[in-house]
């Protein structure tokens, strides 16, 4: 997010969460190419993969077993389930992140979020909603991606999800993708001019450390 790298600033993490749909994906994809230093947290996962999803790209494909072991060793800063798969996100990542000074974007689900909330994690929690539900499983069909049971059990979710949003900091309907990709875009750079943010890489001169 910035050109030159300051010592003094602490990476950012935004985590942005959404119901199945919503258009999290486009919305992030686009943030990504719109912050070329904003990096993507790479989570781990025991779903299938996707045609077209590339191993390390999309997710770090992993077996239960694997997941599993990387529980007992607390690898994750949080885990979840989510539509009968596991999801997690390495501690190691924020960790390197955080210390590199590097801000990094999570696509994680609410439960995920939570957990990050809950450990005390200092992040920006950014939900996206659809305009209605009519909209969001006309979006889950058009994707293709998935048969209709799991459609099904995807809108099913989607209003416990839903109910969840209250508990974000920021939340943005998509109903004109650029108009939401605008708002995230407003929100990152609103959130990365905070006080407390800036004051740490000000030089010593103007006195205000
Ligand atoms: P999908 O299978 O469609 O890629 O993702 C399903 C859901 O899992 C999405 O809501 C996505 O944000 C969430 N997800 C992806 N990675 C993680 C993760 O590391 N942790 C959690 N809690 N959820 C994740």
């Amino acid at each position: 997010m910035h050109g030159k790298i300051n010592m003094n600033r602490k990476g950012i993490l935004y985590i942005i969460s959404a119901p199945s749909g919503a258009g999290k994906t486009s919305i992030c994809r686009a943030i990504l190419s719109l912050f070329p230093v904003l990096r993507q947290s790479i989570s781990y996962t025991t779903r299938e993969m996707r045609h077209g999803e590339k191993e390390g790209r999309d997710y770090h494909f992993v077996s239960h077993k694997a997941f599993d072991k990387m529980i007992a060793d607390s690898a994750f800063a949080e885990w979840a389930k989510v539509h009968g798969n596991c999801y997690g996100t390495a501690r190691a990542i924020l960790e390197q992140a955080s210390e590199e000074g590097t801000d990094i974007l999570l696509d994680i689900d609410y439960q995920g979020a939570e957990q990050l909330r809950d450990s005390g994690v200092n992040g920006v929690f950014i939900f996206i909603l659809p305009p209605d539900m009519t909209e969001l499983r006309k979006r889950l069909e058009s994707r293709n991606t998935d048969d209709e049971k799991i459609i099904a059990r995807r809108m099913n979710n989607a209003a416990g999800e839903i109910s969840k949003a209250k508990n974000f900091d920021y939340l943005v309907v998509n109903d004109i993708l650029d108009q939401a990709v605008e708002k995230v875009r407003a929100i990152m750079i609103a959130e990365a001019s905070r006080t407390e943010r800036i004051i740490k890489t000000l030089p010593e001169e103007f006195g205000l450390k």
